[in-house]
């Protein structure tokens, strides 16, 4: 049986700075009380204690789990609650020491009732186990484990959701990238159309596009005020925030006052658009150089500067766009987990790309095919593989993000459907074996720079795949998902979300 993951499991509105360390154990703790308000307990529960296991609790503090687990504890939903209401409740809970729930219930919590255990639990290496007591007796443990993108499991009850979602007749089931080839080409669909199929089994059209209108809202939001939010952001990294003045130097004069007019804004600043492996760099050169005359390399320097190439505006705008996302994540504030908050400025940064620099007359209808499309491919890696780095390290969630850009990117380019799966193959194969080590346990360094250069990556392989016979490529999607999943289980775990390898090691938090 096939497994269906939504595009809307794949692309969630939440708040950073992690979806497993934050969004996950925040739904893991809403999912709790819920729990024991069905079972009648939570009148009677007089203390509450979570303990926090493996990666979770290695990098716990930096990613802001013990505050996501306060807001989960109180009721509030990540998706909607004002940004400013974090704080606020944050602050009550830790000075009043105290949780206040709907209705107007109160209990103790003091700091110590969230316990960091150094112990992986043999499940997942994002465990999270609740305890509610009544006069000292527990009367309630339940232990949940946020397998990344925010997604969160109970080891008995999972496979009875899934079994429940997947009784559905979706007219295209889909567990491996073959497969959606496959639909592809006996129905002469794109990427994007199979997927609206099977969205379709689940919510109305009307519903699916004012989904995919919130989510591009939010990335738009979150790319809007990370380009005009100066300052530092928070956790002792001391880190600037970069977007600010790289959006000042590009936008220069232009004037606007809202997120539709900055799009307008933009479009208007000057950015001109043995194994028999097939040499490709002579193609793509002849169809750039076009018909410039040189004969030797210092003209042909000349030639290629003759031809209308601006790509460090390119670079700087593509760079600046995913650096807004993730200081804004970084800063607790609204992103779409795209697969993760961690990687979440990937896909936004292509796809503003693509309306602002590639094609300025792009509308709902593009950016609807482009999240269909990104959203399956991210399907297909959670299927076969992982998107939580505490599993697989950082190719889960840079990678990842890269390779559902790029598929989309290609198919909005006017590529095949085998040159998107190229695409997204291109783009994860140079990001196999990135560990995650942030410095600090912040999802700040390496992370928000990792989104630059994996939006980029996501264009560039876009480009060769769209340059590229797929009959003649050696690799295939699924390959590549599958060698992604084996070099996840071979990774050393110093490298999985714990902090405890790489950069966290070699620049300590003191240093910065
Ligand atoms: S290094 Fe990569 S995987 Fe690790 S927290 Fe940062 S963005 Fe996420």
């Amino acid at each position: 049986m096939s497994q269906f993951i939504s595009v809307f499991d794949m692309l969630k509105i939440g708040v950073g700075p992690s979806s497993s360390h934050t969004l996950g154990p925040w739904r893991a703790a809403q999912q709790w009380i819920l729990k024991l308000k069905e079972q009648r307990l939570f009148d009677t529960i007089d203390r509450v204690q979570v303990d926090l296991y493996g990666s979770l609790s290695l990098t716990g503090k930096g990613h802001a789990t013990d505050l996501a687990i306060l807001l989960g504890l109180s009721e509030a939903d990540p998706e909607y609650i004002p940004i400013e209401d974090i704080f606020i409740i944050v602050e009550r809970i830790n000075t009043q020491e105290e949780l206040i729930f709907k209705g107007g219930k109160t209990i103790p919590f003091p700091k110590s009732a969230i316990k960091f255990n150094r112990e992986f639990l043999p499940f997942h290496a994002n465990g999270i186990t609740f305890r509610g007591f009544i006069q000292e007796k527990e009367i309630s443990t339940e232990t949940f484990f946020s397998i990344g993108g925010g997604f969160i499991v109970q080891e008995h009850d999972s496979l009875e959701e899934e079994i429940e979602i997947n009784k559905k007749n979706f007219p295209y089931p889909i567990n491996r990238a073959i497969q959606l080839e496959a639909y592809c080409e006996k129905d002469h669909l794109l990427i994007s159309d199979v997927v609206l199929q099977n969205e379709l089994v689940l919510r109305s059209s009307e519903e699916i596009d004012f989904e995919l209108h919130r989510i591009w809202n939010t990335m738009l939001e979150s790319m809007y005020l990370g380009c005009h939010t100066e300052g530092k952001l928070p956790g002792g990294l001391n880190v600037k925030r970069r977007a600010f003045d790289t959006h000042q130097k590009l936008i220069k004069d232009a004037v606007y006052s809202n997120p539709k007019e900055w799009i307008t804004a933009i479009r208007s600043t000057e950015v001109p658009g043995g194994l028999n492996v097939k040499r490709r760099a002579f193609d793509t050169h002849q169809k750039l150089i076009k018909d410039a005359v040189y004969s030797n390399p210092k003209e042909w320097i000349t030639a290629i500067r003759s031809t209308e190439v601006k790509f460090r505006e390119i670079l700087k705008w593509v760079s600046c766009l995913a650096l807004s996302v993730n200081e804004v994540n970084a800063a607790l504030g609204r992103v779409v987990t795209a697969p993760t908050n961690g990687s979440a400025g990937v896909i936004p940064a292509v796809l503003m790309y693509y309306m602002v620099i590639e094609n300025h007359q792009a509308d709902f209808s593009h950016i609807k095919r482009f999240l269909l499309t990104a959203g399956e491919i991210g399907s297909i890696f959670k299927k076969n593989a992982t998107i939580s780095a505490a599993m697989g390290g950082c190719q889960a969630e840079i990678g990842v993000s890269s390779a559902m850009a790029a598929a989309a990117l290609t198919e909005l380019m006017g590529g095949t459907v085998a040159q998107c799966l190229s695409a997204a193959e291109i783009a994860m194969e140079h990001h196999l074996g990135m560990t995650c080590d942030p410095i600090g346990g912040l999802v700040q360094v390496p992370c928000i720079e990792r989104n630059s250069m994996g939006a980029m990556k996501a264009i560039h392989a876009a480009e060769i795949a769209l340059e590229t016979n797929p009959k003649e490529s050696l690799v295939h999607l699924d390959n590549v998902i599958d060698t992604m999943w084996e070099t996840a289980k071979d990774m050393n775990k110093n490298y999985k979300e714990t902090s405890e390898g790489g950069l966290a090691v070699t620049v300590r938090l003191a240093d910065c």
